[in-house]
């Protein structure tokens, strides 16, 4: 219901030509070969018709870009495989049957913003060391300067 209802609000004219079978260029979703499967969600055509896989990942369902459910459905998948990086958050995205339009921007846009990967991902602190005392670096004969630890 989530998913016909944003495809709905966005995809509205798109939707219609695809119901008509007449597509025209202007049509942003030309290239994906769109089509509506028998419960209306808009789903990609593409050419993996007579693959072995599930439909769902055949045949994700589109996803606008910038949109609220999107963002969800993405920081759900990238937490389910473990906060991988961008190629494996969009794949897994995908196996489970979605596109996202401009799928790979708003993958990065999520991972920039999640804190575990913040975290993990983060610089190692480094601390500035402290200037070398006089006797370091003054030349001088064998034993002039003495240092011991305390034992
Ligand atoms: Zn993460």
């Amino acid at each position: 219901m989530i998913i016909k209802s944003v495809q709905g609000e966005t995809f509205a004219a798109e939707m219609s030509e695809v119901r008509s079978g007449k597509l025209t260029k202007s049509n942003k979703l030309i290239k994906w070969n769109p089509y509506i499967d028998n419960r209306g969600i808009l789903r990609v055509g593409g050419r993996l018709s007579y693959s072995q896989l599930p439909e769902r990942a055949a045949h994700p369902a589109i996803l606008p870009k910038n949109c609220h459910v999107s963002t969800l459905l993405i920081r759900h998948y990238h937490q389910k495989c473990n906060h991988q990086g961008r190629h494996i958050s969009l794949g897994t995205l995908r196996n489970e049957g979605y596109w996202i339009l401009g799928g790979q921007r708003q993958v990065s846009k999520v991972i920039e913003d999640c804190v575990v990967c913040k975290r993990l991902r983060g610089k190692v602190q480094e601390q500035i060391m402290a200037d070398l005392p006089e006797e370091r670096l003054t030349e001088a004969p064998p034993f002039t300067f003495v240092g011991a630890d305390v034992f």
